[in-house]
């Protein structure tokens, strides 16, 4: 639990609703502003990733990596990787992050008083705003920056926040601290806390989840999955009495599903649960767009999709892969496994690697319930956006509206990261060369140094090298193998050039 928690009962949730209706304005440019999964926004001007500078995704390249295809499917391990090495530069080394302190009896006299000056204050409770800056926040807050290292610093100053009321301070900081310590227990417990006690159940059901998928051989792993689904049942059950309540969703939206019916309700689609939300968008999806049918090409992505889903831990979804007919260079995941591949992101790739790296992200992404939220944001917009559009006078289909947010919005900083996380981890473990994903973003990001500078879609986009740098040190700090089946031969045979 949280040291110190004010039980300031809050409803967000008609709020959150409501203040959706501002998000309307922006143009219907369905198409211009696809590659979502894949740049993460940064926000200063970070290092390029040693490696990539040096690697050219030429012929000689690939064709080197099949050669160590030939040795690696030998059982050949050692040849195959001295080959790769020809081609593959070593990646920078990283510093990497300090192993977590939970003790203050580790730290220096500097540290201790820090920590003694905040919290003798905060027991004084002190009343005027400078005596609380002073005393209380700029210590813990320079604890924090120069002992990051410390896990009960973040925590405490997140939740001084929240005894001072300062809700978005508060989750600010345990979120950069379950970055920097995904795997700390402590960290993550006070980010659910918190999460619950500002009404975010669905956001604390993801944090629960995050943990219990990305450490399955953790022994709270089994503890925190249970947390995820009690949460999840209660925003659920919140989301149910709101629809009862207010009629928000109910009465406004509905979103052609190619089903039977015709038509279901949004409302009832999030109801309805991950599983079968995935199933009810993908439908619609399906129904408005070209889709390949291809039956080579999907059975080659079903079957290492399945291969990586099975390595993931959510036996309840169904996964299920697509190909659409789309030149952008991008994939999407839905709510319970549906994946969905654009053909401009498997022309940009030339190996099995390449694929199940952005696989793995992908179904991660829905298999740590990502996927669902966004869903239901984006729905949720294009419900305002479609009242709106209909008292305008313009009729903007709404699919076309759902699936224009749910592709062109970015999934926040931390949800890329712990996608990249857990699907690293499942990209080593099921034996593929583990910078698989991150040779993808290289390739995206040369794609979009050639076209700088051009009015394509690509230059408005941020560029991925902070993913690049973080994929680097993560493959580094975890020691998985950068050096496993490549699969060039295999991929081509199925995508030719
Ligand atoms: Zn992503």
């Amino acid at each position: 639990m949280s040291i110190f928690h004010k039980a300031i009962a809050k409803n967000k949730l008609v709020l959150l609703f409501l203040s959706l209706t501002i998000v309307i304005s922006s143009n219907a440019a369905v198409h211009s502003k696809t590659l979502d999964s894949f740049f993460t926004k940064s926000s200063s001007s970070l290092v390029v990733a040693q490696a990539f500078n040096q690697t050219n995704f030429n012929a000689n390249y690939y064709n080197t990596l099949a050669e160590a295809d030939r040795f690696y499917k030998k059982g050949n391990l050692s040849q195959s990787r001295q080959i790769q090495q020809r081609v593959k530069i070593d990646f920078s080394t990283v510093q990497p992050t300090p192993p977590a302190i939970n003790n203050l009896s580790q730290l220096d006299n500097k540290a201790k008083r820090y920590w003694n000056t905040a919290t003798q204050a905060i027991k004084d409770d002190p009343q005027t705003e400078e005596e609380i800056t002073n005393r209380i926040f700029t210590p813990l807050e320079n604890l924090v920056k120069e002992y990051p290292a410390f896990v009960p610093g973040h925590v405490l100053l997140a939740d001084t926040h929240d005894l001072y009321s300062e809700e978005k301070k508060a989750l600010s900081v345990i979120e950069k601290a379950a970055q920097l310590y995904p795997d700390s227990k402590e960290i993550i417990d006070t980010q659910i806390d918190l999460l619950l006690l500002y009404g975010k159940t669905l956001e604390a059901s993801i944090t629960a989840r995050e943990f219990a998928q990305t450490y399955p051989n953790s022994p709270h792993s089994a503890a925190y999955k249970k947390e995820a689904n009690l949460h999840f049942e209660q925003y659920q059950k919140n989301l149910k009495s709101k629809i009862a309540v207010s009629g928000i969703l109910g009465g406004i939206g509905q979103v052609a599903t190619g089903n039977e019916g015709g038509a279901l309700q949004i409302g009832q689609m999030l109801l309805a649960g991950e599983k079968s939300a995935g199933q009810s968008f993908a439908q619609s999806i399906k129904a408005q767009s070209n889709m390949v049918s291809n039956s080579t090409q999907l059975k080659y992505i079903n079957d290492i999709g399945q291969k990586l889903a099975q390595l993931m831990g959510r036996d309840e979804f169904e996964y299920e892969f697509y190909i659409v007919e789309d030149s952008t260079p991008n994939a999407f995941a839905l709510p319970g496994g549906k994946i969905f591949f654009h053909t401009g992101m498997l022309q940009l790739m030339d190996s099995e690697a390449e694929l199940a790296g952005v696989l793995a992200h992908e179904i991660a992404h829905s298999v740590l319930s990502h996927s669902y939220k966004r869903l239901g944001e984006s729905a949720l917009t294009a419900t305002a956006t479609n009242l709106i559009s209909s008292i305008a006078g313009r009729e903007v289909g709404i699919i076309a509206r759902i699936g224009d947010g749910l592709l062109s919005r970015k999934f926040s900083r931390g949800k890329e990261k712990q996608s990249d996380i857990l699907g690293l981890r499942v990209l080593d473990a099921a034996g593929y060369s583990a910078d698989g994903l991150y040779n993808v973003m290289a390739k995206l990001k040369k794609l979009q140094g050639e076209s700088r500078g051009a009015t394509t879609l690509l230059s408005s986009h941020p560029a991925p090298e902070e993913r690049m740098r973080y994929l680097e040190e993560l493959i580094q700090t975890k020691g998985y193998n950068r050096y496993g089946y490549e699969g060039v031969e295999a991929y081509r045979a199925v995508f030719p050039r």
